[in-house]
């Protein structure tokens, strides 16, 4: 974990309080610059239960040099807590400024998750959006995490950003499993980013968005996520309890 940054401990977990902005301008671009490697976890009220279940994770994400508020449900207990996050800062916005930083500063990223068929329309979709974008390499995301010739064909790329869209935790554990092999490179799980960017997937609509229904437009669109969205009243449950 960063030490110079302001955290909010949420049911154990230190969240980053940065804006977008701030976390960019003052930390990732940096790094990235210095060739100082990178873990960022995206952490919603999902994630939070699972590490509160599950110590091995707990321990995992707590070796992240960012775990960012991606999830209304974050700033709500913040705010419940009566130690607001600044603000919200989505995966999915912080991969996309990302992929634009890279394209500009001839970075390159390695794209490694989701269906073949999803990475492809993915892949279509960023060199359409960022025709300079330096693609170091891209495999799907359906093979074993114990598989090291996975690991070992991204290694060789030399990538400066690593995203991985395997879903938590797998996303994280993989990740984690292989990092200290890696000299440089800015790691960060974007759990379905790909599919949205597929187009498979849609956001939430701005106005969703705007009062915090994206959890409710997702379960609206994707029925069979109705226990994931239990715990997230599970979390909200928690925390207001905790603070009585
Ligand atoms: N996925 C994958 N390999 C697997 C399981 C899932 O690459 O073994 C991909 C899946 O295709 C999707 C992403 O991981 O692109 C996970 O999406 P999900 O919506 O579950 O993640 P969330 O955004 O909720 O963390």
């Amino acid at each position: 974990m960063s030490e110079q940054v302001n955290h909010v401990t949420i049911m154990d977990v230190p969240f980053t309080n940065l804006t977008q902005k701030e976390l960019l301008d003052q930390h990732i671009y940096n790094r990235l610059h210095r060739l100082e490697k990178t873990f960022i976890v995206t952490a919603n009220p999902e994630i939070v239960m699972m590490a509160k279940e599950n110590n091995r994770f707990h321990s995992l994400i707590n070796r992240a040099d960012y775990i960012i508020p991606d999830g209304t449900g974050i700033v709500m207990a913040s705010k419940v807590i009566r130690n607001p996050i600044k603000e919200r800062v989505p995966g999915f916005d912080l991969m996309t400024h990302l992929i634009g930083y890279a394209e500009d500063q001839d970075l390159s990223c390695f794209f490694l998750g989701a269906k073949q068929e999803v990475l492809d329309k993915m892949i279509d979709r960023i060199k359409d959006l960022h025709p300079y974008l330096k693609i170091a390499g891209v495999h799907h995301g359906y093979f074993d995490l114990e598989d090291r010739e996975i690991a070992e064909s991204v290694k060789k790329t030399k990538p400066d950003l690593v995203f991985v869209a395997l879903g938590s935790p797998a996303q994280e554990k993989w990740i984690m499993k292989y990092y200290e092999e890696f000299n440089k490179g800015l790691f960060m799980g974007v759990g379905g980013s790909f599919d949205v960017i597929a187009g498979e997937v849609k956001r939430a609509p701005a106005i969703w968005i705007k009062f915090h229904l994206e959890w409710l437009y997702r379960l609206i669109k994707q029925p069979f996520r109705w226990k994931r969205i239990l715990k997230v009243f599970e979390f909200m449950f928690r925390i207001i309890i905790r603070k009585h």
